[in-house]
């Protein structure tokens, strides 16, 4: 917004006309407004509200060449040596991104093909391709939203065999709606990333455990679903999003930090780290935001594993110390028979770490956090 405000007067002042066209959202924060005239902190009725307004635009073709701004000089990108040698710490990136505009729509039209039928049901988990993997695109602006979404409700209209259900795409648009009402949050509440949305949560007792935090940056928690995801993160730069949610839960309730200082962890390692997505989704987790998930919903971190990744796929690929773990003990290797345990392979503490806290006493600490500070209204 600011680099935007200066190019304007810096053009202005050389008696250039600026205009600026609203592209990288489908809803002008400005001017989505609810019944009572304010701006939505709420998830449902700005979808309801998204929904109810004339379809977003169709996407625009590329412009034309710019007249009377030919002959800039430019540099090559490589020549910059943007890209990471010494030490090469995103070898893994490229396995999995192809960054730039055609990197996007061909990102777009394999999930199109083999993503958007089943969405609804598969998207929570982590151990299936399931999910668009746009974000990155979407954060850097080398997609619009209005391609994303025009592409998806086309969907409707496939062949019968080739179309994916209803619930599948309105679902997949309602993730899309999350990242507008992120941007709505942000531009209405520019501190997302600093300031608790409810000011309650400013006198959360939260912990100083640098160790904690560290344990948790490296992966090594002793809870397999919590490690195999911030494993996923320093490797590709991404993770899955329901194990977003359980990380950064297992963050800010089971080691009671606070979770300005995840958000900072995930900005500075995500793929696709966005000034609204990342601050609204950590709010959201920590039950301090605007539309969020109550505080004292305590995700266990073994049954969260489970459930969503119940042959243990997803572990055994991130942390390959446990491969050799059977799926009905790979999210509780610490409950597992010591002799099973070396037959696969495991001593806890040296090849995989021993639980960083129990769950049912890191739950019971977490309740009694939130008992301290008062339920006032916002
Ligand atoms: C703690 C936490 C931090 C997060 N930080 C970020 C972040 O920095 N950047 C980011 O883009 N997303 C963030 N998310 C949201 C979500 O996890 C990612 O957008 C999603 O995992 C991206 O994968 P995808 O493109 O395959 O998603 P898909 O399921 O294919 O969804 C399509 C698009 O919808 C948007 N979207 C999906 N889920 C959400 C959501 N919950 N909130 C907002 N937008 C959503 C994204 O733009 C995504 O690309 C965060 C979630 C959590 C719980």
């Amino acid at each position: 917004d600011a680099v935007d405000r200066a190019v304007a007067a810096a053009l202005a002042r050389r008696g250039v006309a600026v205009r600026s066209f609203l592209a990288s959202l489908l809803v002008d924060p400005a001017e989505a407004r609810t019944k009572g005239g304010t701006p939505f902190s709420v998830f449902t009725p700005f979808l309801r509200h998204l929904l109810a307004r004339p379809a977003p635009r169709a996407p625009l073709p590329a412009p034309g060449p710019l007249r009377g701004v030919g002959g800039l000089a430019s540099e090559p990108l490589e020549s910059w040596g943007l890209t990471p040698t010494k030490p090469d710490w995103a070898a893994g990136f490229r396995a999995l991104w192809t960054p730039g505009e055609a990197g996007a729509q061909a990102r777009l039209a394999a999930f199109l093909d083999n993503g958007l039928a089943g969405y609804a049901t598969l998207r929570d988990r982590p151990d299936r391709p399931a999910t668009s993997r746009l974000s990155p695109h979407l954060r850097f602006g080398e997609i619009s939203p209005f391609q994303v979404w025009s592409a998806a409700s086309l969907a409707r209209e496939a062949p019968p065999g080739a179309r994916p259900s209803g619930a599948d795409i309105d679902k997949f648009l309602a993730e899309v709606a999350w990242r507008e009402f992120s941007y709505h949050l942000l531009v209405h509440h520019p501190d997302l990333a600093t300031r608790s949305f409810q000011p309650r949560f400013d006198a959360f007792p939260w912990r100083d455990d640098p160790a904690g935090l560290r344990a948790w940056q490296r992966g090594e928690t002793g809870y397999p679903i919590v490690d195999a995801g911030m494993r996923e993160l320093w490797r590709t730069g991404w993770m899955h999003n329901r194990v977003r949610m359980v990380v950064a839960s297992f963050l800010v309730k089971h080691l009671l930090i606070d979770w300005r200082l995840g958000e900072r962890w995930f900005w500075d390692t995500l793929v696709d780290a966005d000034p609204a997505n990342n601050p609204a989704s950590w709010q959201w987790v920590a039950g301090s935001g605007a539309d969020a998930a109550p505080y004292f919903r305590i995700f266990n971190p073994v049954l969260q594993g489970e459930k969503f990744d119940p042959d243990g796929a997803y572990v055994k690929e991130n942390i390959p110390a446990l491969a050799g773990v059977p799926a009905s003990l790979i999210h509780k290797p610490f409950t597992a028979p010591p002799l099973l345990l070396r037959q696969a392979g495991v001593t806890l503490g040296e090849t995989y770490p021993h639980p960083l806290v129990d769950h049912a006493q890191a739950r019971a600490r977490a309740l009694d956090a939130l008992a301290t500070i008062k339920a006032t209204e916002r």
